[in-house]
């Protein structure tokens, strides 16, 4: 867990669309700060830029007190997850959830034992040796989140996971998320475009704003929900 700071960040893509201008702000550790704003204002740039996806132009991102600007994406304890799960489809839910763990040449004991760990509170044992192709949409969207939580990340990012999932499955998935967050306590920024998303689950509400010009902050806001 760790705190997360925005500080005056900038992105202008190689074709020169300025896509995020003079951001500044700080999630706290442990916090769940939603970012919402129209389409085209930078959300997803601001999200890859914290992965270490998308490479900052200005400003500087800080993990507690380090500058991570520059970090590799596998160096930052970041996690991120997606709307389109991305799970490997010929793989079984344990070998989806142990694969980034493998990577890392970690003991094999060690790695059944963080899988284990998250399949428990994801509510997925049963499923272990199972294919994605076989599970629910939720059950899929919850492997996706396990994937993520094995690496005990410090913090998450998540990119519209629920848009793919029909209007009960979101509902019942918010919900799970958000218990999830306080479970583990960690850091936690999550784009969407959904008002009752964003305010039944954000801690605090971050507005972008289209970027006019290249000086002004395109961040219109961040506040409490009322
Ligand atoms: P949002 O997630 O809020 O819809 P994006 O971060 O995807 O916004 O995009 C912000 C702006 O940057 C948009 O004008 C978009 O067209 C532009 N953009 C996004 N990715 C690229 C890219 N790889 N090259 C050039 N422009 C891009
Ligand atoms: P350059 O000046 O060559 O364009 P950058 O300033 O974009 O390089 O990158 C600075 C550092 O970030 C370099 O160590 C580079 O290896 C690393 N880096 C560049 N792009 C990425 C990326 N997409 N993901 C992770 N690291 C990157």
């Amino acid at each position: 867990m760790a705190s997360l700071a925005f500080d005056r960040v900038g992105k202008t893509y190689p074709d020169g669309t300025v896509a995020v201008s003079n951001v500044s702000f700080t999630i706290e550790n442990g916090e769940f700060v939603v970012l919402v704003g129209p389409s085209g204002c930078g959300k997803s740039t601001l999200l890859r830029m914290a992965a270490g996806l998308e490479m900052l132009n200005s400003g500087r991102l800080i993990m507690d007190d380090r500058d991570v600007s520059h970090v590799e994406p596998q160096d930052r304890d970041i996690a991120m997850i997606f709307q389109n799960y991305a799970l490997y489809p010929h793989m079984t839910v344990y070998e989806n959830m142990a694969f980034g763990l493998q990577q890392r040449k970690m003991p094999k004991a060690e790695i059944e034992r963080l899988v284990r760990e998250a399949a428990e509170m994801l509510d997925l044992t049963r499923y272990l040796q199972r294919k994605p192709g076989a599970l629910s949409g939720g059950q899929r969207q919850r492997v996706a989140m396990g994937r993520a939580i094995v690496r005990h990340p410090l913090a998450f990012l998540m990119d519209e996971p629920l848009s793919n999932l029909d209007a009960k499955l979101r509902v019942q998935m918010r919900g799970e998320l958000k218990l999830l967050n306080e479970r583990l306590g960690v850091t936690t920024l999550y784009v969407t475009h959904d008002q009752v998303e964003a305010m039944t689950m954000g801690d605090r509400v971050a507005v972008l704003k289209p970027v006019s010009d290249a000086t002004e902050s395109n961040l219109q806001q961040i506040d409490t929900p009322q």
